[in-house]
């Protein structure tokens, strides 16, 4: 048995992993130049970002297991300091339940994630899967060979097109994927404050969310810098979807200073990430999506939800739906 993954998210390489363990010769696709997908990490000089993820809550899930006992937990650090709330620019203490959950990232970054769990896999970096077909005498043809199976673990959006070149009638559109614009920014200003990150609960304000990366995970940036990524909301995403960096920036300034302080106004690092697709806002389940015995198994957070844990699953569901067949 042969089979291929598109997608070297998390969902992709737990798929992959596990299909690994059992036996089964398995080949990632992945279109970027890493791995780990939107668990992602950027550096940029001396600051080094999440500009996707910026947590992991494994929550007891099948995740825990793994990443405290299967893969190296060598600068793993579970995330001391609370989420606050801002409020009309107002900082407050956060839900003091949510804040009870534990939250976990690696000093070097959360996309060390996907390179551990990746160990031993058989990956093939810049290789974007633009079609598929499904031959008359059985298996998937991708990229250039026929697999016996295909996993999609990408955002439902970019199954949807893959199945549609395959002629495969599976009809993903009820799973809406929200945008976000992250931006990163380095400081050469030094920060401290009780608190992590803030958010915005009500999520009226388009920045919903701000990291300090520097006081959630040492490393971040030299003594005496402060490395932060914004997120801003979908509405602000969807709205600013074709706005210039630099217009970007300056609104994102504004609101920052108006948080932290006015040592906030020059970063000398500023870039801004574009997701497309960051969370799904509707999930279509892995049950009612993949019959047994297709050859095309469709994977990924949209069948599950939105979180780093619920991707692994997903990638779970498809290999043990192809073990099981
Ligand atoms: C801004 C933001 C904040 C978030 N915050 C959190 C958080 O704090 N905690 C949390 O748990 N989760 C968070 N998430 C969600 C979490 O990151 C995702 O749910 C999870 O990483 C999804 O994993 P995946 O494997 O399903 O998909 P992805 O990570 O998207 O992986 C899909 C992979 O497929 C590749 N790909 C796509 N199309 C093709 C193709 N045609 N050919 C080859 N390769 C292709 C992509 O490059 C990508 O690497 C956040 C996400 C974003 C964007």
């Amino acid at each position: 048995m042969k089979v291929a993954v598109v997608g070297a998210g998390i969902a992709g390489i737990a798929c992959a992993r596990l299909l690994h363990q059992a036996g089964v010769e398995t080949v990632i696709f992945e279109k970027s130049k890493g791995f780990s997908g939107r668990a992602a990490t950027r550096r940029v000089g001396p600051y080094t970002f999440d500009t996707g993820a910026t947590s992991i809550t494994p929550r007891g899930r099948a995740l825990e297991t793994v990443m405290m006992s299967e893969i190296s937990t060598q600068g793993l650090i579970r995330i001391e300091r609370p989420i606050y709330t801002h409020v009309y620019g107002r900082i407050e203490p956060g839900d003091p339940m949510k804040n009870r959950i534990p939250r976990y990232v690696y000093e070097s970054g959360i996309n060390q994630i996907g390179k551990r769990l990746a160990t031993g896999l058989d990956i093939r970096l810049e290789t974007e899967i633009s079609a598929m077909e499904l031959p008359r005498d059985g298996g998937v043809f991708v990229h250039d060979q026929v697999f016996d199976r295909a996993v999609l673990a990408v955002p439902l959006p970019q199954a949807q097109t893959l199945l549609q070149s395959a002629k495969d009638p599976r009809l993903l559109t009820a799973s809406v994927y929200r945008p976000c614009l992250s931006i990163l920014l380095g400081f050469a200003v030094p920060f401290d404050a009780p608190y992590h990150a803030i958010l915005d609960p009500d999520q009226l304000h388009p920045l919903t969310w701000l990291s300090v990366e520097t006081l959630k995970s040492p490393g971040r940036a030299p003594a005496g810098h402060t490395a932060l990524v914004a997120q801003m909301g979908p509405a602000y995403s969807r709205r600013n979807d074709k706005t210039e960096d630099d217009r970007i920036i300056k609104d994102v300034l504004v609101d920052i200073q108006r948080l932290l302080g006015d040592e906030f106004v020059e970063p000398e690092v500023a870039e801004v990430k574009r997701w497309k697709y960051s969370q799904p806002e509707s999930t279509i389940s892995f049950a009612a999506l993949n019959a047994p015995g297709r050859p095309i198994i469709v994977s990924g957070d949209g069948t599950t939800g939105g979180r780093i844990e619920h991707a692994y699953e997903a990638g779970m569901a498809a290999a043990q739906s192809i073990l099981q067949t």
